[in-house]
């Protein structure tokens, strides 16, 4: 019950920061705060955490089972002695390339990709997007990302850190803002750049799959991020219903 609470707090204080920024500095002006498909953001941002949770946890278990043979506790103390920077940049690399892959992969193993379509079914992209995510899409991410981290054992603190930030910009770079962010430019990924990644544009297909790190799309060749103009519609080709529930049901369904 607390998650649930803690849930309602945090859309509260979201909707509070947001809001104002997407009215003031909004990209797509057209995009109205109640807009289609808000009320399924909102409950896949206060229920996913639950079902993501659960799911975790389960691949947590499953991978200490099968990693255990590669864990050393002294490797893992060598790792934690050395400065929270040093951790929390390896933590940052780390998680990054492992997160590229998953994400690429989910574009491109078509059993994924129904449970990624999820997340690129917003026709209208703003900081509550972000929340929409098939749990299971959510826990496969997370499953690749949690082998190396179990393995090296980065300590608490530093992994802490870490989450909290990237969830903060993980909900950023769907915001419906004009700022281009243009120091950042291939450091690190801005909402232009993620736009992109959501957009129906033929150019910008299967490009941008870097949550954080620009480079790791250039370095494997799927960097997309024009100077000159933003993408302007977004979404997917496929039919994806409207309610919560029927997108959690979605990738189980036949399709002919
Ligand atoms: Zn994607
Ligand atoms: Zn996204």
């Amino acid at each position: 019950m607390n998650i649930f609470f803690g849930q309602i707090f945090a859309l509260f204080i979201l909707f509070v920061i947001f809001t104002p920024i997407e009215r003031i500095f909004a990209l797509h002006k057209e995009k109205k705060v109640f807009r289609n498909g808000l009320r399924t953001d909102v409950l896949h941002f206060l229920f996913n955490r639950f079902l993501t949770d659960i799911g975790s946890f389960i691949a947590a278990v499953i991978i200490a089972i099968l990693f255990s043979f590669l864990v050393s506790s002294e490797f893992q103390a060598l790792v934690a002695s050395q400065p929270f920077w040093l951790q929390f940049t390896e933590a940052v690399l780390i998680v990054n390339v492992c997160a590229y892959f998953a994400h690429r992969l989910a574009h491109t193993v078509p059993f994924l990709w129904r449970f990624h379509t999820v997340h690129h079914s917003s026709e209208q992209l703003d900081w509550l997007a972000s929340a929409r995510v098939h749990p299971l899409d959510q826990v496969f991410t997370r499953a690749v990302v949690i082998v190396p981290i179990y393995i090296l054992g980065f300590t608490k603190e530093v992994f802490g850190a870490y989450l909290i930030l990237s969830i903060f910009h993980g909900i950023f770079i769907h915001s419906n803002v004009r700022f281009r962010f243009d120091f950042l430019r291939g450091i690190i990924t801005t909402p232009q750049y993620h736009h992109w990644h959501h957009s129906s544009h033929s150019e910008a297909l299967n490009k941008n799959f870097a949550g954080q790190l620009p480079f790791l799309d250039i370095l494997f060749g799927t960097y997309y991020h024009p100077k000159e103009k933003g993408p302007e519609s977004y979404g997917i080709e496929e039919l994806m219903p409207n309610g919560y529930l029927a997108q959690l049901k979605y990738p189980f369904t036949r399709r002919t």
